[in-house]
């Protein structure tokens, strides 16, 4: 894919809900700033959603819902819209991922080469696989027919995060949709800009009016009344997990909603003595470590390595290291954007001085660089000389900063890798295959890579264990059972 360092007409944002397949106001006619963290400029004034947006949101995808002009139409007829709505979204892909670049500080090229076509295959995934699935019948005797028939939920409220703007959206929707069911999809306050134009683009693509609507808004606000409501018949959240707590209250709190949850990590990366290649070890180890800013569920931030390999992977590492250009998000040089805002730089700066005051060694890095951009920018800092028990190790600090911890054996290495509240995902090195199966079965998280850093792609599961998730699984013909009730419906045979 060509790569232009800008877009050449800068897009135009789409900065009001986008509810019953129009663009409105919010109802407090309020609205709040969005920025570019590269520059720390405003970009646009989004309107600030809150509950009687929320609510005007969820009766018209009831009422979507209800009539059936989704819910009801043939799988075959959905499918045809979706690949409709897939290939608006291909056709509109640089302007989308412009979007996700200049508000998310993401790299231009990992936003149009990575977020959009996956995006896009997302969609038509399940737009293809959605007239495949087969229910169950029950294996009674002939006295009766058992049927275990899947219908779509009804109305959903998707909670996204601001790491993969609209990647996250289509994880949510893709399934959610092909399902037959209604949203109301809630952007993070940080990064609105996409999923409201997607919004746009599906209602052009044939999507009827209702059945997918977007409500900006701060957490607090709309992120809140979607959890409390009453008239939802689900959340599927990906974010923090003291977010992801708070949705589990609101759903115990108003009408005992399902709730799924896509939550946070500390994904261990095992390294064994006898890693294949050492070189794309260390390749892979920094790509888990750093891509999309670190700012990413499954970062591999705890590099766990057999201690008579540990000085020679850090040397090909620091070797490597400069591939890893820290810059405008907009250039095609860049791999490391800024962090998304003040605070979270604050934050991960403030995690640098506590792995300094716990006694944790920095290797390299360790401090904000290029501030005279205005941005937010962290320079990639590995600390060595990490113990398990520091909050360096135990907390997510969702910026670029790698702890190395070393190991003498199998086991130990095991234990430190599952001693954790969080349990998404981890990788393992090794050349033994005997160890590769050993480790991978014994650790505790929703996906292992072995000597790859890996989320799978959208044919396979992605959840975790613990306090990384709950209720139920993105992605793969998993993703479906979220968004599905299943019936029995007994048939008396005389
Ligand atoms: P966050 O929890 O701060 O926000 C997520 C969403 O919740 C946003 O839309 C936000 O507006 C909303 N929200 C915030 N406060 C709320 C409240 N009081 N009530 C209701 N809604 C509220 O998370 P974030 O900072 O946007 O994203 C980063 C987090 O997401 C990290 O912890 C990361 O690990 C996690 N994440 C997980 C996955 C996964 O698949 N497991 C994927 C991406 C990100």
């Amino acid at each position: 894919m060509a790569i232009a360092t800008r877009p050449t007409t800068p897009p135009r944002f789409r900065t009001q809900a986008f509810i019953d397949g129009a663009f409105r106001d919010a109802a407090s006619g309020e609205t709040f700033a969005t920025e570019n963290p590269a520059t720390g400029e405003v970009l646009a004034h989004v309107a600030a959603g809150g509950s009687q947006d929320v609510d005007v949101a969820v009766r018209a995808a009831r009422r979507a819902f209800d009539d059936g002009r989704w819910s009801r139409l043939a799988p075959a007829a959905r499918k045809q819209v979706l690949l409709r709505f897939a290939d608006a979204l291909e056709a509109h892909a640089d302007e989308l991922a412009t979007l996700d670049a200049l508000e998310g500080g993401k790299p231009i090229t990992d936003t149009r080469d990575v977020d959009l076509p996956d995006t896009v295959r997302t969609f038509r995934w399940y737009a293809e696989a959605i007239d495949k699935v087969f229910d169950a019948v029950a294996p009674t005797g002939p006295e009766a027919l058992g049927l275990i028939v899947r219908e779509p939920i009804g109305v959903v409220g998707a909670v996204l995060p601001w790491n993969f703007p609209i990647l996250m959206a289509a994880w949510k929707a893709a399934p959610a949709l092909a399902a037959g069911n209604s949203l109301v999809v809630k952007p993070s306050r940080l990064t609105s800009l996409s999923a409201i134009r997607m919004a746009e683009l599906a209602a052009e693509s044939g999507l009827p009016d209702g059945v997918l609507n977007v409500v900006p808004g701060p957490g607090a606000a709309a992120g809140a009344a979607l959890g409390r409501h009453m008239d939802v018949d689900k959340v599927t959240f990906t974010g923090s997990t003291e977010v992801g707590r708070l949705f589990l209250a609101y759903a115990a709190e108003s009408n005992i909603k399902e709730v799924t949850l896509e939550l946070g990590g500390k994904s261990p990366q095992v390294v064994l003595a006898d890693p294949p290649d050492l070189d794309a070890v260390a390749e892979q180890v920094l790509f888990a470590a750093l891509m999309n800013q670190a700012e990413n569920c499954s970062c591999g931030s705890r590099l766990i390595v057999q201690r008579e390999v540990e000085e020679a992977l850090l040397e090909r590492m620091l070797a490597r290291l400069p591939e890893w250009h820290v810059g405008d998000p907009m250039s095609p040089d860049t791999r490391l954007g800024p962090m998304v805002e003040r605070p979270h730089l604050e934050k991960v700066l403030g995690y640098i001085d506590v792995g300094r005051a716990e006694g944790a060694e920095v290797v390299t890095g360790g401090s904000r660089i290029l501030e005279e951009t205005g941005g937010y920018f962290v320079a990639p800092t590995i600390f060595r000389g990490v113990r398990n028990t520091m909050r360096i190790a135990r907390e997510e600090i969702f910026g670029p900063v790698l702890s190395t911890i070393t190991f003498d054996t199998e086991a130990e290495a095991i234990q430190l890798a599952n001693e954790t509240p969080y349990g998404l995902a981890a990788s393992v090195y090794t050349r033994d295959l005997d160890a590769a199966f050993r480790v991978s079965r014994a650790l505790r998280a929703g996906t292992v890579g072995v000597n790859a850093y890996s989320e799978g792609d959208v044919t396979t599961p992605f959840g975790g264990y613990k306090q990384s998730g709950f209720g139920g699984r993105d992605k793969g013909l998993e993703a479906l059972e979220q968004y599905t009730e299943k019936k029995t419906i007994w048939v008396a045979l005389r």
